[in-house]
C-alpha cells in the first residue's frame, strides 16, 4: 500500500504516530493509500523548522518573494494535468472540474505576485512639527491553514499565497481524505525556490489540529470546513491567543423572479446544484421560485433535463460528475434524502440506488430533486452537501428575501431576473456575504475576496485579496520627529495632541 508522508524541512518525511487513515479512490470504492496523522512531536519538528526559515525568507525583499510565486505559477501551469489527474483520484471530481480547483487557486498565486505593492504601507508627512508618521506590514511569523476535502488545491493555495508572500513560513493541514495534492504543491514550492522549510504539510485529523490550535509558536490559524468545527476551531485558537478566521458550511439559495430567463436560469442551476456531486460550499442546493407559474413552469424544465444528467467517473470527459468522496459520506447524504421524504417533501427524482455499470463498487450518486420543501424542515436548515436540490416556493419577492436572511447559513445566494431594480434591492438587503445576480456561482475573483455570513464564517476578515494579506499581517505604525536642533522643548505631562 503506498504511503502518503509529511513534507517538512524541504522532503517527504514518514510518519511515525503509528496512525494512519485510509485514503480512498471514491471510483473504485478501494482504499489506494494510507495518510499519516501527525501527533504534538511530528507537529512541533514542523514548527521548529519553519521558525528557523521564516526568519531568513522574512528578510528577503518582497520582489524576490514574488518571483517564487512566479515560478510557482509556470510550474502549476506544466503540471496542472497530472494534479488534476491526482486530486480526481482521491476526490473524485471530474477532470475538468479538477483543473478549475487548480485554476482558482493559481489566480489567487497570481494575486500574490503583486505582494511587493500589497505590503506598501502609508506616509503622513509634516502630522506635526517636524513629525512624520508612516506604517508598514509585517508578517506574523508562523502561521497555520487547516483545510476542507472539497477543494484540495484551491483553499490551500488562498491561504499559503498571501501568507508565505507577505514573509510567513506555513504549516499547513489539508484534509486527510485527499492529501496528496496539497504535497505535490508544497514539493512544487520549493522548485520554485521556495527555502526548505517555509512550507511544511503536515497530514492528521482531529488531534494535530489541537495541536496546532495550542501550539505557542503558531501565530495565526486559517480554517475552511464546516460550521460546528470551524466554531470550535475559532474558540480554542482565540483562547490560546491566536488570530483566527473560520469559514463554516453553507446553504446558498437561487432566487427565480418570474421575470428571469428561464431556460438559462435552469442551466445554471442544474451545473451549481450537480457540479462536483454538490460537495462546493458555493453549490446551489435550494432553489426558490417566486409564484406559483415560475415554480410550476422551473419544476417541467427541470424534471425534464435531469435525466440527461451524466454521472461517470471522474476521468470520463463526458461525465458532469463523478463520485462522492467516501462511502460514510454517501450514507450521509442518504439518510438526508429519507428524512426529506419523511418531513414531506416530494421527493421528484430519486437519485438513491444510482449504480454506475463497472463500477459498482464507486461512491455514486444519481441526481436528487425535492419540491414543497419548507423552512421548518431539518433537510433545508441543515446542509446536506450532496447531489441534491430542493425548490422551496415562494409568494412573494419579500418572502423569497426572507428565505436566505433568515437562514442559519450565509454563504452565497443568487437572484436570477431581468428587473435591474429588485436584484438591485435584494444585494443591498440580504444577509449573505457573496451575491450572484445571473451568477450562479459568484465566487469572488482572486483580488476581491471570499467570505460568508452568519454560521458560515468566524472572525472578522475574508480569505485572499486585500483581506488575505491583511490576516497574514500586522500593521506597525511609526511616529518619528527630528528637531532641528534650538530650543529644547519643555516637558509634557499630557498626552501629546495635534492642537
Ligand atoms: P470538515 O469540517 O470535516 O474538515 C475540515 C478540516 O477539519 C479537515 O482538515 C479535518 O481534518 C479537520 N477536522 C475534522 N474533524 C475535526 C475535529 N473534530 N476537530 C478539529 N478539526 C477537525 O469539513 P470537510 O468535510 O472536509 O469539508 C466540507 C465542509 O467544508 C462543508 O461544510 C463545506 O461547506 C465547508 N466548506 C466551506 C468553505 C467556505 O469557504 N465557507 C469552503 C469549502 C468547504
Amino acid at each position: 500500500m503506498r504511503n502518503i508522508d509529511h513534507f517538512i524541512d524541504g522532503r517527504r518525511v514518514a510518519g511515525t504516530s503509528g496512525r494512519h487513515g485510509d485514503v480512498f479512490d471514491p471510483n473504485s470504492g478501494q482504499v489506494q493509500a494510507h495518510v499519516a496523522l501527525a501527533n504534538t512531536a511530528e507537529l512541533d519538528r514542523a514548527v521548529q523548522s519553519a521558525v528557523l526559515a521564516q526568519r531568513g525568507w522574512a528578510k528577503v525583499n518582497p520582489q524576490r518573494r514574488a518571483r517564487v510565486m512566479f515560478e510557482f505559477k509556470r510550474l502549476l501551469e506544466v503540471h496542472m494535468d497530472e494534479l488534476a489527474a491526482l486530486l480526481s483520484s482521491e476526490h473524485g471530481k471530474v477532470h475538468g472540474d479538477s483543473r478549475g480547483d487548480i485554476q482558482r487557486g493559481l489566480e489567487v498565486i497570481e494575486f500574490a505576485c503583486g505582494i511587493p505593492h500589497l505590503l506598501k504601507g502609508e506616509y503622513t508627512q509634516g502630522a506635526g512639527p517636524g513629525i512624520d508618521v508612516y506604517s508598514m506590514r509585517q508578517p506574523l511569523g508562523v502561521v497555520a491553514g487547516i483545510t476542507p476535502f472539497n477543494f484540495p488545491a484551491m483553499i490551500p493555495m488562498w491561504m499559503f499565497g498571501p501568507a508565505i508572500a507577505a514573509g510567513n513560513a506555513f504549516i499547513l493541514k489539508p484534509s486527510e481524505r485527499d492529501p496528496s495534492v496539497p504535497l505535490r504543491l508544497a514539493e512544487l514550492m520549493i522548485e520554485a525556490g521556495l527555502p526548505e522549510g517555509v512550507l511544511n504539510v503536515v497530514h492528521g485529523d482531529k488531534d494535530v489540529v489541537e495541536a496546532i490550535l495550542k501550539h505557542p509558536q503558531i501565530r495565526a490559524v486559517s480554517f475552511v470546513g464546516s460550521s460546528d468545527i470551524a466554531q470550535s476551531v475559532y474558540a480554542l485558537g482565540a483562547q490560546h491567543g491566536k488570530r483566527v478566521q473560520c469559514m463554516g458550511g453553507a446553504k446558498n439559495h437561487g432566487i427565480v423572479l418570474p421575470d428571469a430567463d428561464l431556460d438559462q436560469a435552469v442551466a445554471d442551476i442544474l451545473g451549481a446544484a450537480y457540479g462536483s456531486a454538490g460537495e462546493r460550499c458555493m453549490a446551489l442546493p435550494v432553489v426558490v421560485p417566486v409564484g406559483e407559474a415560475t415554480a410550476q413552469a422551473l419544476r417541467e424544465k427541470l424534471v425534464a433535463r435531469i435525466p440527461d444528467l451524466r454521472v461517470g467517473v471522474s476521468s470520463d470527459p463526458q461525465a458532469q460528475f463523478g463520485p462522492v468522496v467516501t462511502a460514510a459520506h454517501r450514507a450521509r447524504i442518504e439518510q438526508y434524502i429519507q428524512m426529506g421524504v419523511d418531513e414531506g417533501a416530494e421527493l421528484v427524482v430519486d437519485g438513491r440506488g444510482f449504480r454506475l455499470p463497472g463500477h459498482g463498487d464507486g461512491f455514486f450518486l444519481g441526481p436528487s430533486l425535492f419540491d414543497r420543501v419548507t423552512d421548518k424542515m431539518t433537510t433545508y436548515r441543515e446542509e446536506i452537501f450532496g447531489p441534491v436540490l430542493q425548490i422551496v416556493r415562494a409568494d412573494s419577492f419579500e418572502q423569497a428575501l426572507a428565505l436566505p436572511s433568515q437562514h442559519q447559513y450565509g454563504n452565497g445566494v443568487t437572484i436570477f431576473t431581468r428587473n435591474g431594480d429588485a436584484a438591485r434591492e435584494f444585494a443591498e438587503q440580504v444577509e449573505v456575504g457573496m451575491v450572484g445576480i445571473n451568477v450562479p456561482i459568484p465566487v469572488p475573483v482572486a483580488y476581491h475576496s471570499f467570505g460568508g455570513w452568519k454560521r458560515s464564517g468566524f472572525g472578522d476578515l475574508n480569505q485572499y485579496g486585500q483581506d488575505g494579506v491583511r490576516f497574514f499581517t500586522r500593521t506597525k505604525t511609526v511616529t518619528q520627529r527630528w528637531p532641528r536642533g534650538g530650543a529644547v522643548a519643555d516637558q509634557s505631562f499630557v498626552i501629546p495632541t495635534m492642537r
